[in-house]
């Protein structure tokens, strides 16, 4: 399938040849058909799956560049996420003429309303920022065609919702709608149900997500060996490419400044930082400078850089669907990844809500070489006969065999077991 198949004008068509996209996504390959049809659409994908070209081609050929009015918006959670939309629109601007601008919080206010006084066809905006705007009176709605709502559960986890839902009351209601979250909860859909008309509901399997090509693993570990077992993991595996999750800014900022001090160049990103503070930290990873960055979820969505070859979750997160975004920040554009996952003894429980999420159970793996402080985590080669001391939570059965692999730890046990990520086994 390419994309000459999907309804696409031909300057679409050469803006995409200059991105170098050989194929449609699942998701674009869905979603643009439609969307040029004038269809809402309820999109249910991940960062990553190529969502960002499924909504904005079509939106790009429904609304002819004529820059004065901005006839469509795109409202999304994280200025990260809002840069990228950005990003992407300009590039295919270049050929097809269509002015973009980008309006959020913590910058300045003046260059956004100069951008917006000299006229655009795309806005993407971040919610408060734009509520602001629109207050002042500095961005007119009135002519908006085609809205689209980013990451519709992550504003709804965030607290955006209410100003949302003042945004659109400012919009036309005569106007197409595409709706795309990574998880489409029934409150996510009641919230945003009514504002829709008739939509094509869209959905890239779970199976079909970037999760396959990701190798997981389970650290068991104590709360005060994390650090060590970290810098233990990047050394044994040579990593250079490393997104470490941390469950706060506060930890974020502790751990990177625990990996400088053992001579490992790190970065911390997350709310707390200024813009221009997560640019600069962004772009010396991007560029090889740092080789660890340490992030919070808040800013994990924006992090959109292709060739992550290790997630490490530092903490587990508190929700399943967080650990999917987290891990699908490596095997991006097609290549694999790692995503190894330290567990204290009271993060089982986040971890059987992962395994359920994801339909598997994660394989433990012990470190070899790592010293641990908290004996209670030391690995037991009787552990076979003596079950672990610390609780574990069940373990699916039937596990693959792993090809050469270290010997891995059995949740149940403790014993060693040559074992992957096993689908669909719990
Ligand atoms: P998104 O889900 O929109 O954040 O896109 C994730 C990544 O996939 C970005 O780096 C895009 O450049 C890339 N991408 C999107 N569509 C395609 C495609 N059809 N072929 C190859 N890469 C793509």
């Amino acid at each position: 399938m390419s994309f000459d198949n999907l309804g696409l004008d031909r300057r679409l068509l050469q803006a995409v040849g200059k991105l170098g996209y050989a194929e449609p996504t699942p998701i674009q390959r869905e979603t643009i058909p439609l969307a040029l049809a004038g269809r809402d659409i309820i999109g249910c994908a991940q960062t990553g799956t190529g969502k960002t070209a499924a909504f904005m081609l079509p939106t790009l050929q429904r609304i002819p560049a004529r820059p004065g009015a901005i006839r469509a918006l795109v409202i999304t959670p994280t200025r990260e996420l809002a840069g990228q939309i950005e990003t992407f629109t300009k590039e295919i601007g270049k050929t097809t003429n269509h002015r973009c601008a980008v309006v959020y919080g913590g910058v300045g206010y003046e260059p956004q309303r100069k951008a917006l006084r000299r006229g655009v066809d795309v806005l993407v905006a971040c919610p408060g920022r734009l509520l602001d705007l629109v207050n002042a009176g500095h961005c007119d709605l009135r002519h908006v065609e085609v809205l689209v709502l980013d990451e519709a559960d992550r504003m709804l986890d965030m607290g955006f919702w209410p100003d949302v839902k003042r945004i659109l009351s400012n919009l036309p209601e005569k106007r197409q709608n595409l709706l795309f979250s990574a998880t489409m909860s029934p409150e996510v859909l009641k919230v945003i149900g009514s504002t829709l008309t008739n939509p094509a509901q869209i959905s890239v399997s779970p199976t079909a997500t970037p999760i396959d090509k990701i190798t997981q693993s389970i650290y068991p570990v104590g709360g005060q060996d994390k650090t060590d077992l970290l810098l233990h993991l990047i050394d044994k595996h040579r990593l250079t490419r490393v997104l470490v999750f941390t469950r706060t800014k506060h930890r974020a900022d502790r751990v990177a400044k625990q990996l400088d001090r053992a001579g490992v160049r790190g970065a911390a990103i997350h709310g707390n930082r200024s813009q221009a503070q997560r640019e600069k930290a962004l772009d010396s990873f991007r560029r090889g400078h740092v080789k660890v960055l340490v992030a919070t979820d808040v800013v994990s969505r924006g992090i959109d850089i292709d060739d992550i070859t290790h997630v490490v979750n530092f903490d587990l997160p508190g929700t399943p669907e967080d650990y999917v975004h987290r891990i699908g920040r490596t095997a991006r554009a097609g290549r694999s990844g790692s995503a190894f996952s330290m567990m204290s003894p009271e993060e089982h429980t986040n971890l059987r809500d992962i395994e359920r999420k994801i339909g598997a159970t994660i394989a433990c793996e012990d470190a070899e070489g790592f010293t641990y402080k908290d004996k209670r985590m030391v690995p037991d080669p009787d552990r076979e006969a003596n079950p672990a001391p610390v609780q574990r939570p069940p373990a699916g059965s039937g596990r693959k065999g792993r090809p050469g692999g270290s010997a891995r730890r059995n949740r149940r046990t403790g014993g060693t077991t040559g074992s992957g990520v096993n689908r669909n086994a719990s």
